[in-house]
Order: C-alpha cells, then structure tokens, then sequence
C-alpha cells in the first residue's frame, strides 16, 4: 500500500501528524513508527496528500455558501482544521457535509490563508497533471 492510499484525511491524528510534516519538515516520530510495514511512498507523494486534504475543503468551498470574518469565535477551544491553531486571521464559515438539518447546517470555522494554501497545492497538483 502506498502512503497516499495509507493516508486517511478524516483521521484527525493522520491529520497532526500532517501539520508536523508541513511544520518541521518531518513526520512525527510515533506516526511513522506505527505505519504498516509495507508502505510506500511513491514519487510526489507530499503533494498528493496535501491534494487529498485540500480537496475536502475545497470543495465544500465550491458547493456551500461561505461567511467571512475578520477574528474566529475562539470559544469552545477553536482550532482552526488546517494548520490546528486558534490564530486570529480573517476565517471563513463552512458548511460540515452531512449536517443538514432542513434550511440549517453546522459549519466550521477555516482560516482563510489556510484555505488558499490548501487550494494553491491543489493547482500544483493539476499543473503537474496536464
Ligand atoms: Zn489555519
């Protein structure tokens, strides 16, 4: 199996361990101590997870209305999926699929910047594909 396979983007823990690639340049030592044993990792394999991750929230982007704010509601012990920190930038509210409740949804508070990066990895990832 491969790492880009492996990887779980609904995996809050596969998620950290992420941020930390992303952060200091290398998995977490418990992560990478704990993957199967026949993982591979294949040409590009960062930048496809990055694709995987910036695909969910992207396309909630595209799909569901979106509400701006210049400071997150750090109550509740915010965290803001992408980059797991409570840092006060401008967010963006969206919608969590599968919350639907007649005209209402749950949504969650995504800092922008962070969006924008994960969509910046998902251009990459189409350029590298034409
Ligand atoms: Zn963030």
């Amino acid at each position: 199996m491969t790492i880009t396979e492996w990887f779980d983007i609904h995996n809050p823990d596969h998620l950290q361990a992420h941020d930390c690639l992303v952060k200091e340049g290398s998995w977490p030592k418990d992560f990478i101590d704990n993957l199967p044993e026949d993982i591979t990792f294949p040409p590009a394999w960062n930048i496809i997870i990055a694709y995987k991750i910036a695909e969910v929230y992207t396309n909630l982007h595209e799909t569901k209305g979106l509400r701006t704010f210049e400071h997150p509601n750090t109550s509740n012990d915010w965290k803001c999926p992408i980059c797991k920190t409570n840092t006060i930038l401008p967010v963006l509210l969206v919608a969590i699929p599968g919350t639907e409740d007649g005209n209402l949804v749950q949504a969650e508070q995504i800092h922008v910047v962070c969006l924008n990066f994960t969509r910046m990895m998902t251009d990459i990832k189409e350029r590298q594909n034409q």
